[in-house]
């Protein structure tokens, strides 16, 4: 039995050809098509089939690998009878998936235990992007103003606003743009005042400049661009982690790197991957003046037009550089040479809805699988990472110190317990002295708080109930200056309410412990003629709107910024010089294996924040656990002790990256039918040396949206395939259709 075994023809009449056709459905292999007399296909085109009553796009898929899956092979061993096969509708010349996509997309499904078919969807939705494109209508200039068109000021706004395109805008663009009506720019054009000229709406991007010169490197910064263009020189997979604070200069390091691949490979596309879009946008900037033109970037914020003109302009191998969140991944990349992961030890990467991937880990097995280097930069890199370096699975080049010799800035303690806040206030009087000492000094502060809202929690004084969303276990943040009560999990709002919904009493709903809003309250109230202002994902929504706020903090109008996370990453403020940490210790609670990591990464960003160039930093953190490891060794900058300890702790109960970890989620409307499903899972675990199941155990946010969950814990010794177990023993169990089961391989979620 090979996979090449000749289709047995059954029938008298000479058998259409057949393919494979991987459709984006949830479906876990390709189905058999005819191909239709006349029409050539091969592996990698994008074609339309008729599945159940519908017509659907897909790709033309090889045959299965028989090793990896055994169910798909003996599904393809079976002799098809081509007469009963479907026939392809249509194929889509011009672009074909890389057949290096293909593989991937193949291995992800394997690992992540999604269905092939879901795991293509992250490449191909509908299929739209694959219709040639329509020919759109632009509009500019007149040769010369005919003396039929008598020149209105309506009209010679629209003559005014026309100068600032760039590239013929449509009627619509033109018209908002100028503040008139359409119908002024098409009479216009009627007149003849206007031309009509067809426009690409996927016009494709400019190619990079690879005459530009980047900065003048300094000899660490070039020690480790050289170190990297070898890599690149290669031509095979390897991956370099660039390991340097905050403002070291590892951009430039990786710009070289681009501008390698770039050069060693006219045809070479390079994908530079982000943690979030609010980076996107300063980063295409960078990326801009480097290279001499604008790359495509990548992001959920997108419109449908721009989405679909880099999907066909990454496809057609036009766009040369990619810099995009981590769904960029999956876009149809025909000629990739080089993945960079900024910030890889993000936990953004990681993708928590629909097919549940590691980002960062996901770009290591591209680049291993199709062969080329990948490039990992972080100040603070994970500890997959750092044990990948330490065991030379990784290469690694170090950039010591900030660039230009800035230094880091001084790290301080508040024990809380010892110096506590006023009655009902959330920073110190050492705190509160620093802060003086700054605007004494015309400097600007940083509050940081990584919670957002007003109060995390609203309790009734009278009941003591606890205001939580109606059909989720999960509380509701008060978000005072919007006067609601927000779940963070699931959306869920409603105004804040006169009267407790369980007792009754008036005025009895007290707000418990602080948000950024309530220590702006409180800055404002200590510093009332200080510039005070919020940065959240609640106070500026848009990445326009994150723009300005980062201008005016840059520019010295703001002279203390309360601020959660979202500061944390890619900003560099020159006038500040003090961060205060409002609760370092939040984020050290609770059952993720990742939390003290976290908080140290989270808050060594927050603290790079302070001190530039000239001006040195301070940074305090207040804490009610002062000597806890994570808080002492923030203080005393020393990561690679934090990172042993940490690994010390991990390897003793063989969590990653020591052994294999998968979560295992049951969920659904009926309780009894989830936990009836849980049982049946739990008495039929198998057993097998090296690996443990822990649960079924109600998920810490037991009911979410109406659904009860339960969790199972999966670990295993890293030799061990935990993939082939859980299918092992999903085999042996039915679970109703009113239960869901989701896989989560990696897990980096607890709740
Ligand atoms: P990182 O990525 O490590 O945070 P960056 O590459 O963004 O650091 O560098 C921090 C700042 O220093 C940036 O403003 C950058 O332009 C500047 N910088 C870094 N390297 C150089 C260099 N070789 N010459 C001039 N400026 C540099
Ligand atoms: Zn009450």
């Amino acid at each position: 039995m090979t996979d090449q075994a000749p289709i047995t023809s059954l029938d008298a009449t000479p058998a259409l050809p057949t393919v494979k056709v991987l459709t984006p459905l949830p479906i876990a292999m390709p189905y058999d098509y005819a191909v239709p007399e006349g029409m050539t296909l091969e592996v990698g085109d994008f074609v339309e089939v008729p599945l159940g009553p519908r017509l659907v796009r897909g790709v033309v898929w090889p045959p299965p690998k028989p090793a990896l899956k055994a169910e798909a092979t003996e599904a393809a061993s079976k002799p098809i009878d081509p007469a009963k096969l479907k026939e392809i509708k249509q194929s889509f010349p011009v672009l074909r998936m890389a057949s290096d996509l293909i593989d991937f997309i193949d291995w992800v499904a394997e690992y992540t235990l999604f269905p092939m078919g879901t795991v293509l969807r992250l490449v191909l939705r509908s299929g739209a992007q694959l219709d040639a494109p329509k020919a759109q209508i632009g509009y500019g200039m007149a040769e010369a103003i005919p003396p039929a068109m008598k020149l209105t000021p309506a009209r010679q706004k629209v003559l005014d606003a026309l100068r600032g395109f760039n590239a013929p805008p449509s009627a619509k663009e033109l018209a908002s743009r100028a503040g008139v009506s359409d119908g002024v720019v098409r009479g216009m054009a009627d007149l003849g005042g206007l031309q009509r000229l067809e426009t690409d709406p996927d016009a494709p991007f400019e190619p990079p400049n690879l005459h530009k010169k980047g900065k003048q490197l300094s000899p660490s910064q070039a020690d480790a661009a050289q170190y990297i263009t070898a890599r690149i020189n290669e031509e095979k997979y390897s991956c370099t982690l660039i390991d340097g604070v905050t403002g070291s200069g590892k951009t430039e390091v990786y710009l070289e790197a681009i501008a390698a691949a770039l050069k060693a490979d006219p045809k070479a596309q390079v994908l530079v991957m982000l943690p979030e879009i609010a980076l996107t946008l300063p980063f295409l900037q960078r990326i801009a003046e480097r290279f001499g033109a604008a790359p495509a970037g990548w992001h959920s914020d997108l419109g449908m037009a721009a989405r679909r003109r880099v999907w066909r302009r990454v496809a057609d191998g036009s766009a040369r550089i990619v810099v995009g969140a981590r769904s960029a991944l999956f876009l149809p990349f025909v000629n990739l040479k080089l993945i960079v992961v900024d910030e890889e030890h993000d936990s953004a990467y990681k993708q928590q809805e629909g097919v549940l991937y590691q980002g960062r880990d996901m770009a290591v097995v591209r680049g291993a699988r199709a062969g080329f280097p990948v490039v990992l930069a972080s100040a603070t890199p994970a500890l997959e990472t750092v044990e990948n370096a330490g065991l030379g699975r990784y290469g690694r080049v170090v950039l010591e110190g900030r660039y230009g010799g800035a230094t880091m800035p001084d790290i301080g303690i508040i024990d809380m317990r010892s110096a506590p806040p006023e009655q009902g206030k959330w920073l110190s009087p050492k705190l509160i002295a620093e802060v003086n000492k700054a605007i004494a000094q015309g400097e600007q502060s940083l509050l940081f708080l990584n919670r957002r809202g007003y109060a995390p929690l609203t309790i009734c004084r009278k009941c003591g109930e606890r205001m939580t969303a109606p059909d989720s276990d999960t509380w509701l943040v008060e978000h005072r200056l919007e006067r609601r009560l927000v779940c963070h999990h699931t959306g869920f709002s409603m105004p804040i309410p006169a009267l407790c919904p369980h007792c009754g009493s008036a005025d009895s709903l007290t707000a418990c412990g602080p948000g950024v809003e309530r220590v702006a309250e409180e800055a404002k109230a200590t510093w009332p003629d200080a510039k005070v202002e919020i940065f959240s994902s609640d106070s500026v929504f848009t990445p326009q709107a994150t723009q300005a706020l980062l201008k005016r903090m840059k520019e010295g109008e703001i002279d203390i910024l309360v601020a959660t996370q979202v500061v944390a990453k890619g900003h560099h403020f020159p006038g500040l010089t003090l961060v205060g940490v409002v609760d370092a210790d939040l984020g050290l609670a609770g059952g993720d294996l990742r939390a003290g990591e976290r908080t140290y990464q989270l808050l060594s960003q927050v603290i790079g924040r302070a001190g530039r160039e000239e001006k040195p930093g301070r940074a305090l953190l207040q804490s009610y656990q002062a000597d806890h490891q994570v808080i002492q060794s923030i203080a005393s900058g020393n990561r690679d002790t934090f990172m042993a300890i940490e690994a010390a702790g991990r390897q003793q109960v063989g969590f990653p990256p020591f052994g294999r970890l998968a979560a295992l989620l049951l969920t659904g409307d009926n309780e009894q039918a989830v936990n009836d499903a849980a049982r049946l899972l739990a008495m039929s675990v198998p057993a097998a040396d090296g690996v443990e199941v822990w649960g079924p155990a109600p998920a810490p946010l037991y009911r979410l949206r109406g659904a009860y969950r339960v969790r199972f814990l999966v670990k295993s010794r890293r030799d061990i395939s935990l993939q082939n177990y859980l299918r092992d023993w999903f085999g042996t169990v039915k679970i109703p259709s009113s239960v869901r089961r989701t896989v989560d391989i990696d897990p980096y979620a607890f709740l």
